[in-house]
């Protein structure tokens, strides 16, 4: 790339809140044929509210919410935060939760008032061995059916609640989505939620292909699979959890939500959080290319 032309779409990349850290990053746009976004914080605002509360037979609501409550205020995730919340709102301040762990991709765990407490997805509570009673479990499909996150909550081993959270699809999402298929680019939601919450979503958008309950720590497996593939990929992501997906793409798009790990990685640093800027980016990609050759 000459340094004039990289200079003009540095400056036509800052108007649209786009940053281009070098001309490698030009040059890889050009091929890509497939565009993979993160769910939580990418195509959603990352802002989770608690939408209900459903409790096993025979549990209290005030348990339910002091256990979780105390668990999920340890924990950092924005689902955590939503929980915490509602416990705080309702109950007052959480008891502190010893032995405190954070399950990236999964949950949370701690003890709380002498109790094992555990809070978060079906597939950690499978982990653990332990089973949702029938009534729940019933729940937990038809809540996930229509596209939100169940978060359960076992104390010693049972089962005692069940919370939907959901998290707001930013505005832009759906239109920066046709966007992208107009392009002739193919699209992929790619999430640590499970398989019928993202597919309700990926439907709700217009994503062509879902991939789900992908671990933090597989993110960058996932996209190195489509690259098997023969695909040229850009990843579109946020946060801590996706620096090794933006960094293992061809052409990593970070939308900026906060951290310097996500900065480093990426090729392309979005500052704005309307997604038009996605298709925009590669659009600007692949002009500033003509320019050059
Ligand atoms: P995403 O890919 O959407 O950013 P994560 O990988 O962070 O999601 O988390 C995947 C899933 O793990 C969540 O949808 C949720 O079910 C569960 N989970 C993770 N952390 C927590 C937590 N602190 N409390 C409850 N559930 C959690
Ligand atoms: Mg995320």
């Amino acid at each position: 790339a000459t340094p004039t032309a990289l200079m003009a779409a540095s400056g036509r990349g800052a108007q649209l809140g786009v940053f281009i850290k070098g001309h490698q990053a030009l040059e890889s746009a050009r091929a890509i044929d497939t565009v993979v976004l993160d769910k939580t914080g990418t195509l959603t605002t990352g802002e989770v509210t608690v939408v209900e509360v459903r409790l096993a037979r025979n549990a209290s609501r005030e348990a339910v919410l002091r256990h979780a409550g105390a668990v999920e205020n340890a924990s950092e995730h924005a689902i955590a935060r939503a929980i915490a919340t509602l416990a705080r709102e309702e109950i007052g301040e959480p008891p502190a939760a010893e032995d405190f762990r954070g399950l990236p991709g999964l949950g949370a765990r701690g003890n709380v008032d002498g109790h094992e407490v555990l809070v978060g997805s079906a597939r950690l509570l499978a982990e653990s061995g332990i089973a949702l009673p029938a009534e729940l479990e019933a729940t937990r499909v038809q809540w996930e059916t229509a596209g939100r996150t169940t978060v359960a909550v076992a104390c010693d081993g049972i089962v005692t609640g069940l919370f939907a959270v959901m998290d707001t699809l930013r505005p832009s999402a759906k239109r920066a989505v046709s966007q992208l298929h107009a392009m002739g680019l193919r699209t992929v939601l790619l999430t640590g939620d499970n398989e019928a919450t993202a597919r309700a979503v990926g439907a709700e958008l217009g994503v062509q292909d879902v991939a789900a309950q992908v671990l933090p720590a597989d993110k960058a497996a996932a996209i190195e699979r489509l690259q098997a593939d023969g695909r040229t990929v850009a990843m579109v992501g946020d946060g801590v959890n996706d620096a090794p997906a933006l960094a293992r793409a061809d052409l990593g798009l970070a939308v900026v939500t906060g951290t310097d790990v996500a900065l480093g990685a990426a090729d392309l640093i979005l500052v704005r959080t309307d997604l038009d800027v996605v298709p925009g980016a590669i659009k600007l990609s692949r002009a500033t290319l003509r320019t050059i050759h």
